[in-house]
């Protein structure tokens, strides 16, 4: 993804990318298309651009080891500055080009953000409620009528009595 700078007038400007995530050198759990919607702001020496990811991904429930798809979504900003880069440039959102640049390389950048979308916890709802610990129904798909209330193990030997007295 590229896009050209070297006859952009000042002001905002708009870009739409729709490619596929091979494309990018992005693998699993991505698939498919991915978007990106750029919004780029540029004044003199200056390009503010805004970009927001729409990524598809397929991962299995931390929970319930489902397979399932999600969208996920990232955005970023990053500055653009016509110029020789300061030594000291410590900030990781601010890019130097060489005053002839006639584009900007969004690749990279995108890459990164997407990697950064992919969740720390999977979940196939928010609400998953896993496997019985029972007899492993998915109990999303319902209630399988196991007992789900552990019970407290120091009243376990009182359980035993109590059976042992309805037994006599
Ligand atoms: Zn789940
Ligand atoms: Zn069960």
């Amino acid at each position: 993804m590229k896009i050209k700078i070297s006859s952009l007038s000042d002001g905002v400007h708009n870009f739409n990318f729709d490619e596929s995530v091979e494309e990018l050198g992005l693998e699993e759990p991505f698939h498919g298309n991915f978007k990106v919607d750029v919004e780029l702001n540029k004044l003199h020496n200056q390009i503010i651009l805004n970009a927001n990811l729409t990524l598809n991904a397929n991962f299995d429930c931390d929970r319930c080891n489902k397979n399932y798809d999600d969208v996920l979504t990232s955005s970023y900003q990053m500055v653009y500055l016509s110029g020789t880069e300061p030594i000291d440039n410590g900030a990781i959102n601010i890019i130097y080009l060489p005053f002839d640049a006639d584009k900007i390389e969004l690749d990279n950048d995108v890459r990164d953000y997407a990697l950064l979308a992919i969740p720390m916890k999977k979940l196939c709802k928010e609400d998953c409620k896993g496997l019985c610990s029972n007899c492993g129904k998915n109990l999303i798909e319902g209630d399988c009528g196991c007992e789900h209330n552990t019970v407290d193990p120091r009243w376990l030997p009182l359980n035993e009595l109590k059976n042992k007295l309805n037994n006599n």
